[in-house]
């Protein structure tokens, strides 16, 4: 095929086809990439008992949750909000598990109440539970591991300086809280954070649990959380599944066969299972010739995609309206009034005026942490299920960005003098 020749497709459907019908800036996701990675996940591990539950927060649009629901997997959630979302999903109350984050006690206890499985962050937290509710919630705890390991520092959550969960060192006061007030833990959990570098961090957590599980004879499940490293480059590391679910698996077995009976073996894949799937597709304002640099200036921003700025992440970019253009370097940069760039000294296909570009590995942390800084719109969302491109989110409007804003003054004005008002 020559390059001229080449179109770039989701599911056989024109790329620049789905930028004309909804309009740019626009998030594209690939419904078969999501169903592709649940399939990848599941083959990985044979012979236990697995259960995927998506972690939420990395794309919270209601039909990516249906989607979810229908490839028949739980949820995790962080707030009550999107414990919400996923019961419009249809998920049911008993598929949700919820992980606060130091969450004010009357949101813990709604979620309580809504019956979503708690998973307790905290010692206080788990006293609070035993006071007032003594035995009648079950609850699963999130131990820190006081490992140190997985991406960069922003990303880490399981060492010892980490805000999250509830130290392993506290194993005896856990232990003691939960005979004092017999509270039933049904399940031990541990979210490290991202992109861990070989299957040797999981085995080395799921020791951790292993050995705390010995205390607590009625689990149903533990949960590994996530840390699935992704590739966002040729060449870039990520997490060999088949290599991990190989050792995991085998480890788990042999936990179950010392425990004494089955339990869950779960995971909370959030970017492992939509980051691939998602696209932000651009379109380029200016091209503007510096002394030094060439910026390519994009109809976006860290509005819309805070990674690169927020984690230093790398996203690549193809220009999708100009594949065969010669390869120039260019600094891709945003609309905001901020340092607000993409990517710098980016090889690209001649950028010019008008082009689409499309930010790869968009799907996960790009929509959900999208903000209206400089009162932008957030982008439309498109969803391409069984060959067809739908509208999964309106793009928002000027009405919707006033849209609570209170005007102290509107009737102070009228009041000053009639004929002055305009
Ligand atoms: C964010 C989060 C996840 C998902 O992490 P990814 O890196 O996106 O896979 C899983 N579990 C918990 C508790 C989380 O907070």
């Amino acid at each position: 095929m020559q390059l001229s020749d080449y179109r770039y497709q989701i599911q056989g459907v024109d790329v620049l086809d789905i930028a004309d019908e909804f309009g740019l800036p626009l998030y594209v996701y690939d419904a078969n990439k999501i169903i592709e990675k649940i399939g990848s996940l599941r083959s990985a591990f044979q012979g236990v008992n697995l259960k995927i539950k998506y972690a939420a927060k990395a794309l919270t649009n209601l039909s990516i949750l249906k989607l979810m629901k229908m490839q028949g997997i739980d949820i995790e959630v962080v707030s009550v909000n999107e414990a919400r979302l996923a019961l419009l999903a249809g998920f049911e109350p008993g598929q949700i598990m919820y992980t606060p984050s130091g969450n004010a006690w009357p949101e813990i206890q709604e979620a309580l109440e809504m019956g979503l499985q708690l998973n307790a962050d905290s010692l206080p937290l788990l006293e609070q539970i035993g006071q007032t509710y003594g035995s009648r919630y079950p609850v699963a705890l999130r131990i820190n591991p006081s490992i140190a390991e997985g991406g960069t520092f922003k990303i880490q959550t399981g060492h010892e300086n980490s805000k999250f969960g509830i130290p392993n060192q506290y194993r005896d006061q856990i232990l003691a809280l939960v005979e004092q007030y017999q509270i039933p833990v049904v399940g031990l959990h541990i979210h490290t954070g991202s992109d861990f570098k070989d299957s040797n961090t999981f085995l080395k957590i799921a020791d951790v649990l292993f050995d705390m599980a010995g205390d607590y004879p009625n689990l149903r499940f533990i949960d590994f959380g996530s840390g699935f490293k992704v590739a966002y480059r040729e060449g870039d590391y990520y997490t060999n599944l088949n290599d991990l679910g190989a050792r995991v698996s085998a480890a788990f077995r042999s936990f179950c066969d010392r425990y004494g009976r089955e339990v869950e073996l779960c995971f909370e894949p959030g970017k492992l299972l939509v980051s691939e799937s998602g696209h932000l597709l651009v379109g380029v304002n200016v091209v503007k010739e510096n002394p030094t640099r060439t910026f390519v200036q994009v109809n976006s921003g860290l509005n819309h995609l805070i990674r690169p700025m927020m984690y230093e992440a790398y996203h690549h970019i193809l220009n999708v309206s100009n594949p065969a253009g010669a390869e120039q370097l260019y600094d891709v940069v945003g609309y905001i009034c901020e340092t607000d760039t993409f990517a710098l000294d980016r090889q690209l296909p001649e950028v010019r005026p008008g082009d689409v570009l499309s930010l790869e590995n968009a799907g996960a942390y790009g929509f959900s942490m999208a903000s209206n800084y400089n009162l932008r719109e957030r982008p439309a969302e498109v969803l391409v299920y069984d060959g067809k491109p739908h509208l999964v989110r309106q793009r928002e409007t000027f009405e919707d960005l006033v849209r609570g804003q209170v005007d102290i003054f509107s009737d102070e004005l009228v009041a000053v003098s009639d004929d002055q008002v305009v």
